[in-house]
């Protein structure tokens, strides 16, 4: 080697031991540790992480006793229907049945001959109110009247659906509001005939809230956009429950079943001053399990303190779906997954209530309010 030789040499030499200390700890480095491939941040429909939490599952198929579904709906059934019903209920010890859509008059009497007239023991059928005569003077009493004649025909209930104090209006244009005194006539006869009613008024308080990023609906409102309570077009959140309150106190003989926990699951306290504040009202627990699920300890107690004052009930009907019912309020499992996403953007806990809890959370409650369920059914 010469001299210019071995300038090249050691150059080569330098640059090549330089270039393997830069490399190698990133070779080392890449074979324990692989970088991620480059993914494109998903949308939140798309991001559907799996939960990797090992605990103790429990699938309850079937209810621990047989239960009461107060809050159901079966439009103008067909035999087939029924017949087809009562197989599914059996499979899930749903003993008896309340459809709360048996509509008037001669809608009525054929929804109670198609379920009752064919089981009479597994069905309960809730009459509903006509607004077609509503411009009308004197329709309260007309409504009693219907009322008085649907409970003779045989059915046990009335259900006023969401509209009444949201989108039911006067010809002149002004809304129906919850406590308007054109229907006192229409729960003095609900009392008189010792009959409950159930009620669904407003909708969750999300949905009167902007449709932003912090809407903890935000998804339900993507998907159902006519679900949304805009201001421009409906009163307050606020405004209804004022309103369904005051109905609660003007009638107090009355007993009334506020449909989804009155939406107050959110709120639980809130809920349980409107039951001290009302001993004739009640709630079910149809489509809110999300609302109990996310708050274990809080649902446990409240159900024990208020045993008195919750019933079971699903709305949409389909069989597969309650044995979610079953998990929440029959073991403590923990973070599953809850049956309807968009109610929920999280997994729900089990809050296991006590025999005597359950029991009246399934029928002693609606046996007390709906009057004609046969009780030999049920345990003591
Ligand atoms: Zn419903």
């Amino acid at each position: 080697m010469n001299y210019r030789q071995n300038i090249t040499f050691f150059s080569v030499l330098g640059a090549a031991i330089f270039g393997a200390l830069m490399v190698w700890p990133r070779a080392a480095m890449t074979e324990q540790d692989p970088a991620p491939q480059k993914q494109a941040t998903p949308t939140i429909d798309e991001y559907q992480p799996k939960s990797t939490l090992v605990t103790k599952e429990h699938k309850i198929e079937r209810a621990k006793f047989p239960f009461v579904d107060i809050h159901s709906h079966h439009w103008n059934p067909t035999r087939e229907e029924v017949d087809r019903l009562v197989k599914d209920m059996d499979t899930i010890n749903l003993r008896v049945m309340v459809n709360l859509s048996g509509g008037t008059g001669e809608q009525l009497k054929n929804t109670v001959a198609a379920m009752k007239g064919r089981y009479p023991d597994r069905f309960v059928i809730f009459a509903n109110m006509s607004y077609d005569d509503l411009n009308t003077p004197g329709f309260g009493k007309r409504v009693a009247a219907r009322l008085e004649a649907d409970v003779k025909n045989g059915a046990q209930g009335l259900k006023i659906f969401k509209n009444f104090g949201m989108d039911l209006k006067y010809a002149n244009g002004e809304r129906v509001h919850v406590d308007d005194p054109e229907f006192d006539a229409v729960f003095e006869k609900c009392a008189e005939l010792k009959i409950p009613v159930l009620i669904h008024v407003a909708e969750p308080s999300a949905f009167f809230d902007p449709w932003d990023y912090h809407n903890e609906r935000w998804e339900e409102l993507k998907e159902f956009p006519g679900r949304a309570r805009p201001p421009a077009k409906y009163p307050p959140f606020e405004t209804l429950m004022a309103e369904r309150n005051h109905l609660f106190a003007k009638h107090p003989k009355t007993n009334f079943i506020a449909a989804h926990l009155g939406f107050h699951g959110n709120d639980l306290a809130r809920l349980g001053k409107l039951f001290d504040e009302n001993p004739n009202v009640y709630v079910d627990i149809a489509a809110v399990l999300a609302e109990l699920g996310r708050q274990p300890y809080s649902a446990h107690d409240f159900l024990v303190k208020y045993q008195d004052r919750v019933l079971m009930g699903k709305d949409i009907y389909d069989v597969n779906e309650y044995k979610w019912y079953f998990r929440a309020l029959e073991t403590r499992d923990e973070y599953f997954e809850y049956y309807r996403k968009r109610h929920a953007f999280w997994r729900i806990y089990g809050f296991e209530v006590p025999d005597e809890v359950l029991k009246k959370v399934y029928y002693k409650n609606a046996l007390k309010l709906v009057p004609g369920i046969d009780a030999k059914a049920f345990p003591e």
